[in-house]
């Protein structure tokens, strides 16, 4: 057999990681709070624990997937005795620190860590284009490796534990604020019956020609060269916002995600920086 892997957690991620174990031939056990939801799960093959001791004790790799950081901490803490020596792959969605305090708890407990972060949804788990980030102890990676394969392409992102954390609610908060301009637009165009799929094709097409431009803003960015401005200025961004701003109004709908940008523009030209290019407004996130 390829090893024994335990899965805590059985929602619809850790359902879709522990049937995708177990169909590349891992002998799984599954633990869930609720345990009617091992019953699929028993009658696909795997062992069910009716402890969360019993399942630690089962599998050489452990791998976590509850609901969120408090619900590790309040069922990993009472069974840290237990998961001493094994490797611990959490991959519950949590913020940076709390992967790091979830390490540090780990390294007190001589438990071999690794935080996890899912770029997927449970239907991609073991489809091509499934992405899992691993931050932190290299040795479990290494360990865990041939397992988390089968769930999707496996990227370690170093030893820092919340760096996997990092980049998926670095992406995460790409993702949302793009598609919140997706939803703007939709709001915009139905007002004059335009249905959302219409403006579904109109967004994607108009996204993926100026996508390219993300690339032309990096070098910027690292460099600090905005002013004068390669591209958009303050000056020229600061009225496009606004015509955008009063074109939804008139049409009956707020730019409630618009505006920030437009107030962060307007203090940068409250500083006298109407000439560096508007990409500079990234500085303004800063919490200084
Ligand atoms: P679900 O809501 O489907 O499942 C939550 C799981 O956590 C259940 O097994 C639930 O047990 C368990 N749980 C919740 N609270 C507790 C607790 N206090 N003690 C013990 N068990 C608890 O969520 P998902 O499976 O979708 O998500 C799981 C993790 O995966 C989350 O961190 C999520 O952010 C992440 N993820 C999910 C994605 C998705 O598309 N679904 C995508 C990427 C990441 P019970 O059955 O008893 O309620």
């Amino acid at each position: 057999s390829k090893g024994t892997v335990s899965i805590l957690g059985l929602g619809a991620m850790g359902s879709a990681v522990a049937a995708r174990l177990r169909e590349t031939g891992y002998a799984t056990t599954v633990w869930n709070r609720t345990a009617a939801k091992t019953e699929p799960h028993v009658q696909a093959g795997a062992q069910a624990a009716a402890t969360i001791t019993e399942a630690i004790e089962a599998g050489d790799i452990v791998i976590a997937v509850l609901l969120d950081h408090a619900s590790i901490h309040q069922n990993l803490e009472p069974v840290a005795a237990e998961l001493k020596g094994k490797v611990l792959v959490n991959v519950t969605t949590t913020t940076p620190n709390e992967s790091r305090a979830t390490a540090a708890w780990a390294a007190e407990h001589g438990i071999t860590y690794l935080d996890g972060a899912i770029m997927a949804v449970p239907g991609m788990i073991g489809q091509p284009g499934a992405r899992l980030l691993y931050s932190g102890d290299e040795n479990a990676f290494g360990i865990a490796r041939p397992a988390l394969e089968t769930l999707g392409t496996a990227e370690y992102e170093g030893a820092d534990a919340g760096l996997a954390s990092l980049k998926d609610m670095a992406l995460l908060a790409s993702m949302y604020q793009m598609f919140g301009g997706f939803l703007h637009a939709v709001a915009m165009m139905r007002t004059v019956g335009v249905p959302a799929a219409d403006t579904a094709n109109e967004v994607t097409g108009w996204l993926a020609a100026i996508l390219p431009a993300m690339q032309g803003y990096a070098p910027l960015v690292d460099s600090g060269a905005y002013d004068p401005a390669p591209g958009q200025d303050v000056a020229f961004t600061r009225p496009a916002l606004a015509s955008i701003i009063a074109a939804s109004r008139e049409q009956g709908v707020g730019a409630d995600f618009l505006e920030p940008l437009k107030k962060r523009l307007d203090e940068l030209a409250a500083t006298g920086r109407d000439t560096a290019d508007w990409v500079s407004v990234i500085e303004q996130l800063t919490i200084r």
